[in-house]
C-alpha cells in the first residue's frame, strides 16, 4: 500500500472511530442503574405482596371473630326470642314451674350464658324464674337501663347493653334483653340474658396476630366488649376515639372490611387496621397490627438482598474503573501509535523524495535520471517522437578543488546546477546531477538542433557567472557539453543515447573544453537519427 493510501485509510478510520471510554461509561452506568432499579423494584414488590398477605389474613381473622361473636349473640337472642314467644302465649306469668324448668334447661345447654331472667314491668324479678344455677342479674343499674329502653320503645328488637360486671362473681358480662308485650299491647316487662364475655374471648385460641397485634370487639355506641391480648381494664371503655373505630364510623356504618395504614406517632410507625361489622348486631370487630411487625421478615430479606446487590454493584464499579483505565490507556497508546504511523508515512514519503534527489544541489539524481530516461525513451518509441540528451562536465574541476578547497568546489557545483536547471525550459525537461561534476539534461520531443541550443545556453550561463578559476583555461569556471538526439526505433536502447552524448562530451573535452559538441554518426537503417556537430 502506498503511503498516501495508508494516510487516507488512517484518516478514514479515525473518522469512523467512536469514543470507547464514553460508550463504556454509559454501558456501566446503565448496568448499575438497571441492577439498582431491579433491586428497588423487587424489594418494593415484595413489600406489597407481604402487605397484601397480611391484609388478607387480617380480613380472615376479623371475619372469623365477627362470626364467632355473631354466633354467640344468635344463640342468646334465640333463647330470648323463644322465651318472649312462650310468655306471649301464656296468659300470665303463672306457670312458673314449667318456665323454671325451661330456663334451667336452656341455660344448661348454653354455657356462654351467665344468667337468664324475666322481669315484670316494674323491674321486679319474676319469682322462681331466675336461672337457679347462676347469680341473678338483680335489679341493678343494668336492669333499670334495659327496662327504661323497652318501656320507651314499643318495638320487639333485641337491646344489647354496655358490658358490665356481674353482681356476685364480678365477671364481665354482656346484657341482652327483649321486651315482653302483654296481650292488650301494654308493656309487661322483659326477658334478659347475660353473656359471659370470657366465653366470647375463647376465640381464637391459635390465631397469630403478632406480638404487638390487637383485636377488639366493641358496641357501635362505643363501649369495648373484649380485647386481645386480654385486658379486663379495657372492657367497657369508650372506644369512639380509637382509630379503628373512627375509620369504621367514617365508612358511615356500611358493613364490610377495610384495611388502612394510619400513622400512629405514639407507637412510632404505621398501624394496619382491619375492621368489620358483626352481621345483624350493632357491634364491630377490629384488628390492628404495626406494619413494622407485618413487614419484619420483609425487612430481613430486603436488607440481605440489598446488601448482596450493593456488593455486586461495588464489584462492578471496581471492574468498571479498571476497564475504563485499560480502555483509556489503550486509546492513548493507539493515538500515539497512529500519530507515529503518520509521522513514519510522512518521513518515508520525504525519504522517497530524497532518494530521487541529489543531496548537494537539490536537483534530480542519477537514480531519478535513469528511471525518467527509460520512461521517456519508451514513450518516444511509442509516439515516434525525438528525444535529446545533453551531457555536461565542469572543466578542470579537480584543479578547482585543489585550488579553492572542497567546500568551495561544492558551492561551485551548486552554482552550475542552478545554471543547468534554470533558464526558460519546458516542463518536460529534466536536469540531473549524474555524479561528481557531471550533469545531464533530458529533453523530450526535442531534436538535435534544439538540444544544442539548450546546451549552448547553459554553457553561456555558466561562463557568464564568472566564477574565478585561475587554473582553468579561461580563468573562470566553464563547462563542456556533449549533445545527441534520436527518434527511438525497435531494438534500440536508452544506453545508446547516453553513450552517444558521452562520446560527444568527450569530443568537446578533447577539442578544447568550454564548448558544445554533438555526436555525428549516421543512424542504422530504419532509424531516424538526427545529428549535427556544432563547432565553436
Ligand atoms: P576535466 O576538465 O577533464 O573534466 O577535468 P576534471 O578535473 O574536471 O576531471 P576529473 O574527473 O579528473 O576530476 C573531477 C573532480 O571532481 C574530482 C573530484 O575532486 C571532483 N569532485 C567530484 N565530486 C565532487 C563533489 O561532490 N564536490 C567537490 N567539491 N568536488 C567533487
Ligand atoms: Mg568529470
Ligand atoms: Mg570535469
Amino acid at each position: 500500500m502506498k503511503p498516501a493510501q495508508i494516510l487516507a485509510s488512517l484518516s478514514q478510520l479515525d473518522h469512523q472511530k467512536r469514543p470507547v471510554t464514553l460508550v463504556a461509561i454509559v454501558f456501566f452506568s446503565l448496568v448499575c442503574l438497571s441492577l439498582g432499579g431491579m433491586q428497588g423494584w423487587s424489594v418494593y414488590k415484595a413489600r406489597k405482596v407481604q402487605l397484601q398477605a397480611a391484609t388478607l389474613s387480617a380480613a380472615n381473622i376479623t371475619q372469623a371473630l365477627g362470626d364467632h361473636v355473631g354466633h354467640g349473640l344468635d344463640l342468646a337472642d334465640g333463647i330470648l326470642s323463644d322465651l318472649v314467644e312462650r310468655m306471649h302465649l301464656q296468659a300470665e306469668l303463672s306457670d312458673t314451674e314449667s318456665l323454671t324448668r325451661y330456663l334451667a334447661e336452656r341455660t344448661r345447654r348454653a354455657p356462654l350464658l351467665q344468667a337468664l331472667a324475666l322481669y315484670d314491668a316494674k323491674g321486679a324479678l319474676v319469682p322462681g324464674l331466675a336461672n337457679p344455677g347462676s347469680a341473678n342479674p338483680d335489679a341493678t343499674e343494668i336492669v333499670r337501663e334495659h327496662l327504661a329502653h323497652h318501656a320507651a320503645m314499643a318495638d320487639d328488637a333485641l337491646f344489647i347493653g354496655a358490658p358490665a360486671r356481674a353482681p356476685g362473681n364480678g365477671a364481665w358480662i354482656l346484657p341482652l334483653s327483649r321486651r315482653l308485650t302483654l296481650r292488650d299491647g301494654s308493656f309487661g316487662g322483659m326477658a334478659m340474658a347475660t353473656i359471659r364475655i370470657a366465653s366470647l374471648r375463647d376465640f381464637p385460641g391459635q390465631v397469630d396476630i403478632g406480638a404487638r397485634g390487637n383485636m377488639l370487639v366493641a358496641l357501635e355506641s362505643g363501649p369495648m366488649v373484649l380485647s386481645r391480648p386480654q385486658n379486663d381494664l379495657d372492657v367497657g371503655k369508650d372506644m369512639r376515639a380509637n382509630p379503628a373505630f373512627v375509620l369504621w364510623r367514617q365508612q358511615k356504618g356500611e358493613p364490610g372490611d377495610a384495611i388502612l395504614s394510619v400513622g400512629a406517632a405514639a407507637q412510632g410507625g404505621d398501624i394496619m387496621y382491619s375492621y368489620r361489622r358483626v352481621a345483624g348486631y350493632p357491634l364491630m370487630v377490629a384488628l390492628s397490627r404495626p406494619t413494622d411487625d407485618v413487614l419484619a421478615s420483609w425487612w430481613d430479606s430486603a436488607y440481605l438482598s440489598t446488601a448482596g446487590v450493593s456488593l455486586l454493584l461495588l464489584i462492578q464499579l471496581w471492574l468498571g474503573i479498571r476497564l475504563y483505565g485499560q480502555i483509556a490507556l489503550r486509546d492513548r497508546l493507539e493515538k500515539d501509535r497512529r500519530s507515529l504511523q503518520k509521522l513514519l508515512v510522512k518521513k518515508s514519503r520525504s525519504l522517497r523524495r530524497q532518494a530521487f534527489k541529489d543531496a548537494l544541489t537539490g536537483i534530480a539524481n542519477r537514480r531519478q535520471f535513469d528511471v525518467r530516461l527509460n520512461w521517456e525513451f519508451n514513450r518516444a518509441l511509442d509516439e515516434g517522437a525525438p528525444l535529446a540528451l545533453v551531457m555536461l562536465d565542469v572543466d578542470h574541476f579537480k584543479k578547482y578543488n585543489d585550488r579553492y578547497g572542497h567546500p568551495a568546489g561544492d558551492e561551485c557545483l551548486k552554482a552550475v546546477a542552478g545554471c543547468v536547471s534554470g533558464g526558460r525550459r519546458r516542463s518536460d525537461d529534466m536536469a540531473a546531477r549524474l555524479g561528481g561534476e557531471e550533469f545531464a539534461i533530458l529533453l523530450p520531443n526535442t531534436g538535435l538542433r534544439g538540444a544544442i541550443a539548450v546546451a549552448e545556453a547553459i554553457r553561456k550561463r555558466v561562463a557568464a557567472h564568472q566564477m574565478t578559476h585561475v587554473a582553468g583555461s579561461s580563468h573562470c569556471v566553464t563547462v563542456s557539453c556533449g549533445v545527441h538526439a534520436l527518434v527511438p526505433v525497435e531494438g534500440m536502447t536508452a544506453a545508446e543515447l547516453v553513450d552517444a552524448a558521452d562520446r560527444a562530451l568527450y569530443l568537446a573535452k578533447t577539442s578544447g573544453r568550454n564548448r558544445v559538441r554533438a555526436e555525428g554518426t549516421i543512424p542504422p537503417a530504419g532509424g531516424k537519427r538526427l545529428s549535427l556537430v556544432v563547432n565553436k
